[in-house]
């Protein structure tokens, strides 16, 4: 009967529809891939609106800004009218840094406070490790940006980190015993430069909803209804906040897929879905079996591949699509002729079957496998986007901009002073700067302070007062002015615009277009209607905080709109498209090198590869080299084992016997293929992640068919399963062929030292 009233019930299948109509109370969606649990999500919302709940107290969590703009847009288009537009939809760390900006002062930060990008935090944390006089080429800036963010999105702090034992154990044996220290001066430096991290924009909302009563009422009457996409994806910090949010009206609603769950490495855990029928009793829970997305053939393809992991809920998903083409495998001999199978392929299909340019993505492990796929393309005048890489944000001449403008919001931000009091020079050098430094660490107070309090002697000159005079005039235009008018006079008064425009070298020449381009969308900003929410904030610092919470993969323009899309599976979760490519299937890059001694990792792989399977609807090509470059020089690669877990009935190998014309393209590539790929390991804060999130019965329970491997070729670093003690990591190999001895650290259990000849072992 609603079915005829309302235009977002049309078509909806029995379970769909009894989670749209489902009002107040929890309610869990697990269901596979293209079930319609984002569809699902969107109608609810519209069935909200619609059934008298007011907008401004419902709030959607997804994974990207542009799957909640879409959202939005999907709600309003549902609604026909623009109650949507009060809806708070975003990110969990763009609504973070939205509620922080009203609250931050709570927590002693300022309420126009800095968020730091990777690269911003990795920066400071080698000034850190340097300033405690250690090796930054043992303390690695990467590794400790990683440890220490596991640490946030586990709500460890760095004095709970430094008191607890199981932690201090790994860093020693690590060999990092100064970790603790690293990460408290890391977080004091953050904290006095007015800054925070994108993990503090999760940690310190817990921080603030566990201290302020009063912020947690305010915020608990306001989110009434909460409703959270992708939610196998989300880490300890975000359920424990989402928890404290929903407690007073448990009008909560998250939608997932255990199966689909990839960001494992960054705290994220898949006991949210057990814990959440623990944490709501009377949680409503329903399952959606029918797949809308996909042909039988990829379906059945998909289910296979996610067959092969233990761990799972089990599902049954089925489609009533036509069967539709085969898998096509294609083996080529470089990762030069892979690039060049696919843009040949995407031609053929172009002409053959009218598919646009924007129905083909093109989906691989890691970023850096991005250019033969570039190359090719562009050699064949295919337009294509790259989603994610080096993002316009990051390139030197929009960071140093940003700088300025960072500076004139928040003038306690020292990261920001240092990279622009001198640039464009102005004679302020080195030295300077660094005894400003010291002086603000004697005095406790901060490197403004130093140049801009007359009270403080010594330190200031002509040259830093002409400094702090120019930040200062803009900064009193900051209540009055937009935001594109402040940074149209940074760019002018600073010389920094000038700077670019007198260098006509091609590279200079493309830097002034940037920046150019960067001045255009501020002014695009303060010139479009305000999406975001309530307020029509049009000031420097509400851009500023927008374009820093901006993720990869949303940097989508309208030009780009019809293009290849290139692209992580990381970052094409969610989304869907009528053909795919995925590539770079082999071992040790996917499932990646670092992935094959831990069940646990290798599992996550196979997730992922099922998400990459599961974005195709109507066609879907896997493909692999026989070789491609790696740290700069050719090596030999093995087929991946998940290309054995496609059903032979269902692949058409046409092409495994294409581009055996040897290498192609000669060794022209620098950086190793897993430059981008630091997903350090953390397992002791992952473990203490699950154990916050679910107590998991972890005891080994060895099976009765247990069947010992031949150890032979055993090497360190291999990952073993004993009979009694479980699985266990090989740490050292010691003796001749007929006594080694491995020593193998098994967890829990200890580190035992194992004869070989003896020992029932059996290789994971
Ligand atoms: P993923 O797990 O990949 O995020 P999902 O479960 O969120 O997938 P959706 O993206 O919501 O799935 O839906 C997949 C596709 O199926 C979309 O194109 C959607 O419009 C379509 N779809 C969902 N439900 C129905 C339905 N009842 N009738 C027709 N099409 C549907
Ligand atoms: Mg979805």
């Amino acid at each position: 009967k609603f079915a005829a009233m309302h235009k977002y019930l049309e078509g909806l299948n029995e379970q769909q529809m009894a989670a749209v109509l489902h009002m107040d109370g929890p309610l869990m969606i697990v269901a596979g891939a293209g079930s319609g649990k984002t569809k699902v999500l969107t109608s609810r919302i519209a069935h909200l609106i619609n059934s008298g709940v007011d907008a401004f107290n419902i709030l959607a969590l997804t994974f990207t800004n542009k799957a909640a703009a879409e959202m939005k847009e999907r709600v309003e288009h549902a609604l026909g009218n623009t109650e949507a537009r009060n809806l708070y939809i975003g990110t969990f760390h763009s609504v973070f840094a939205r509620i922080l900006r009203a609250d931050a002062n709570k927590l002693g930060y300022p309420n126009n406070f800095t968020i730091y990008d990777t690269d911003d935090a990795k920066s400071i944390i080698k000034e850190t490790v340097k300033s405690l006089n250690l090796d930054d080429k043992h303390y690695k800036p990467a590794y400790i940006y990683n440890r220490i963010s596991a640490a946030k999105n586990a709500l460890v702090g760095y004095a709970a980190y430094k008191q607890d034992m199981q932690i201090q154990q790994e860093d020693s044996r690590s060999n990092r015993p100064l970790m603790g220290d690293i990460y408290e001066a890391y977080a004091k430096k953050c904290f006095k430069n007015g800054a925070m991290d994108f993990d503090d924009l999760l940690f310190n909302m817990y921080v603030l909803l566990t201290h302020f009563p009063d912020a947690l009422a305010k915020y608990q009457g306001r989110f009434r209804y909460i409703l959270i996409d992708e939610y196998q994806d989300t880490n300890v910090a975000q359920y424990a906040i989402m928890k404290m949010l929903a407690a007073r009206n448990e009008n909560i609603c998250v939608v997932g897929d255990d199966a689909q769950s990839i960001y494992s490495f960054r705290g994220a855990t898949v006991q949210n879905i057990l814990q959440f029928q623990n944490d709501y009793e009377d949680a409503a829970v329903i399952k959606l079996e029918q797949n809308y997305r996909s042909t039988r053939t990829i379906l059945e393809v998909a289910n296979s591949i996610i067959g092969n992991n233990k761990n799972q809920i089990p599902k049954n998903l089925w489609t009533d699509k036509t069967e539709g083409d085969k898998i096509l495998l294609a083996r080529t001999a470089t990762d030069n002729d892979e690039g060049r199978f696919v843009a040949d392929a995407i031609k053929e299909q172009m002409m053959r079957n009218h598919y646009a340019n924007k129905d083909f993505a093109v989906l691989y492990r890691t970023n850096a496998q991005s250019r033969s796929f570039e190359e090719s393309l562009r050699r064949m005048n295919i337009p294509y986007k790259l989603v994610g890489g080096t993002s316009f944000y990051q390139r030197k001449e929009i960071k140093d901009y940003l700088a300025y403008l960072r500076v004139v919001v928040n003038s306690q931000d020292e990261e920001n002073i240092k990279r622009i009091i001198n640039y464009p020079t102005r004679g302020i050098g080195k030295t300077t700067i660094e005894r400003i430094i010291v002086r603000a660490d004697e005095l406790n107070t901060t490197f403004w302070e130093v140049i801009a309090n007359p009270e403080i002697d010594g330190l200031r000159s002509s040259q830093t007062n002409a400094f702090v005079t120019m930040i200062q005039s803009f900064r009193t235009m900051l209540e009055k002015q937009n935001a594109y008018e402040v940074a149209f006079a940074v760019g002018k008064h600073t010389g920094l615009v000038k700077e670019l425009y007198d260098d006509k070298s091609v590279e200079g020449v493309a830097r002034y277009e940037n920046v150019q381009e960067l001045l255009n969308s501020i002014k695009e900003f303060t010139e479009t209607p305000d999406e975001e929410g309530e307020l029509q904030d049009k000031s420097l610092g509400s851009y500023l905080q927008q374009i820093t919470l901006l993720t990869d993969a949303d940097q989508d323009k309208e030009e780009d709109a019809n293009a290849v899309k290139l692209m992580t599976i990381h970052a094409a979760k969610g989304l869907e498209f009528p053909c795919v490519f995925a590539v770079g299937l082999e071992e040790n890059l996917f499932p990646s090198a670092m992935s094959m001694y831990d069940r646990n990792d290798l599992e996550e792989e196979r997730r992922l590869f099922y998400v990459a399977v599961t974005r195709a609807k109507e066609r879907l090509w896997i493909t692999y080299a026989n070789s491609r470059y790696r740290f700069g020089s050719l090596v030999q690669n093995e087929p991946s084992r998940f290309i054995k877990e496609v059903p032979a009935s269902y692949i058409d190998t046409t092409y495994t016997g294409i581009g055996n014309k040897g290498p192609i393209g000669g060794n022209t590539r620098g950086g190793g293929l897993f430059g981008e790929q630091s997903f350090d390991k953390v397992p002791s804060l992952k473990k203490l992640a699950d154990k916050l999130a679910a107590p998991k019965p972890s005891t080994h329970t060895p099976t009765a068919d247990f069947a010992a491997d031949d150890t032979t070729d055993l090497q360190v670093g291999m990952q073993v399963e004993h009979q009694k003690f479980g699985f266990g990591k090989v740490l050292t190999l010691e003796g001749g062929t007929q006594n080694r001895i491995a020593a193998i650290d098994f967890g829990t259990h200890g580190v035992k030292k194992i004869m070989l000849n003896f020992a029932k072992l059996r290789i994971v």
